[in-house]
C-alpha cells in the first residue's frame, strides 16, 4: 500500500490501474479510521480490484464555532487499518492541495440539505458535496462507499450524482456499533466515561423506536414523543433534533407509508452525536 499527498500521484496511479483493465473502489474519510471505515474498506476490497481511501479532515465542512482544530487525527494508525483491510493506496492531501489560494468553486445543493444536520450545520453539506466532488474528479473511481451512519449526507450524495451524470456507483454500507450498540465514530474519543455511557441512551431510543414500529405503530409523531422521552430521562443528553423523513427526498412525513429514515443529533455534554435506522432495515 503506498501513501501519496498530490493529486498527480493518485491520477498517475489511477490511470496505470485503469489501462490494465483493473476496476478502482473509493471510500472517502476524514481518518481517525475504526471499524466503520474498515467495514467500507473491506466492502470496496471485495468489489472492486484496487481500492483507495482518502484521509482529509476537510475545513470547508466546518464552520467557525465547530471542531476542525480538535478533531482526532493519527495517520500511523490509520494506514495500518486501512492496509490491513485491502486498501492499495491512501491519498492524504494538505489542505492547500486540495484548496489553493484563488479556490471559489462550490458545488452545492438545496431541499435536501435543508433538513436534520443540514438546519444546525448550514454550510456543512456544501463543503460535503464540494469535496466529494473533487475527490470524485481526482480519483475516478468505478464505485464509492459511504456508511449509512451519515444517513443524510448518503443521500445527499446519492442525489449529487444524479443531479450531475456522475458516472459513479454509490453504495451505501450499514452502521457498525460498539457491542454495547453506541455507533462507532471519531468523536466518540471526546466523551468522557460519564458521557461515554449516557451515550447510550441514542441507540437505546432507537430501539425503542423500532419495537414501536414493529407492533405496528404507523404515527411518526406518536414514535418521536416515545423516542424523545427516553432521550430526555438522560441528564447529560440535549437533544439537537429527532426527525422521521422520506428516506430519498429527506423531508418529514406524518405517516410511515413509505421508507422512512429515523435520524437523531443528541448532545452528550459538549459531543453532538448522530445516529439514525431506515426502517427498511427493521
Ligand atoms: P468520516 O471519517 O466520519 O467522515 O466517515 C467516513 C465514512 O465512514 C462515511 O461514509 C461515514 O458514514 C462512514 N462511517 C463512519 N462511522 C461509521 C460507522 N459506525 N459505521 C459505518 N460507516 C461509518
Amino acid at each position: 500500500m503506498k501513501t501519496v499527498k498530490t493529486i498527480l500521484e493518485v491520477r498517475e496511479q489511477v490511470k496505470k490501474w485503469r489501462s490494465e483493465g483493473l476496476t478502482v473502489g473509493f471510500v472517502p474519510t476524514m481518518g481517525y479510521l475504526h471499524e466503520g471505515h474498515a467495514s467500507l474498506i473491506d466492502t470496496s476490497h471485495k468489489d472492486n480490484d484496487r481500492t483507495v481511501v482518502s484521509v482529509f479532515v476537510n475545513p470547508m465542512q466546518f464552520s467557525p464555532n465547530e471542531d476542525l482544530e480538535s478533531y482526532p487525527r493519527d495517520l500511523e494508525h490509520d494506514k495500518a487499518l486501512a492496509e490491513e483491510h485491502g486498501c492499495d493506496m491512501i491519498f492524504n492531501p494538505d489542505p492547500c492541495e486540495m484548496y489553493h489560494e484563488n479556490f471559489s468553486s462550490f458545488v452545492d445543493m438545496t431541499v435536501l440539505t435543508e433538513e436534520l444536520c443540514g438546519l444546525s450545520r448550514p454550510i456543512h453539506f456544501r463543503g460535503v458535496c464540494t469535496i466529494v466532488s473533487k475527490l470524485f474528479n481526482i480519483v475516478k473511481p468505478n464505485k464509492a462507499y459511504f456508511g449509512k451512519k451519515d444517513a443524510q449526507q448518503l443521500a445527499v450524495i446519492r442525489h449529487m450524482v444524479d443531479d450531475l451524470n456522475m458516472d459513479i456507483e454509490i453504495i451505501g454500507c450499514p452502521i457498525i456499533r460498539e457491542n454495547d450498540g453506541l455507533a462507532k465514530s471519531s468523536r466518540n474519543t471526546y466523551l468522557n466515561a460519564d458521557e461515554r455511557k449516557s451515550a447510550l441512551v441514542l441507540s437505546h431510543s432507537l430501539e425503542k423506536g423500532k419495537e414501536l414500529i414493529k407492533s405496528g405503530v404507523k404515527d411518526c409523531q406518536e414514535i418521536i414523543s416515545e423516542i424523545k422521552s427516553v432521550i430526555d430521562s438522560e441528564p447529560l443528553a440535549k437533544i439537537d433534533y429527532v426527525k422521521i423523513v422520506d428516506e430519498a427526498t429527506m423531508q418529514q412525513i406524518e405517516s410511515l407509508d413509505r421508507p422512512a429514515l429515523c435520524a437523531m443529533a443528541v448532545y452528550i455534554g459538549k459531543t453532538r452525536l448522530i445516529d439514525n435506522f431506515f426502517t427498511e432495515d427493521i
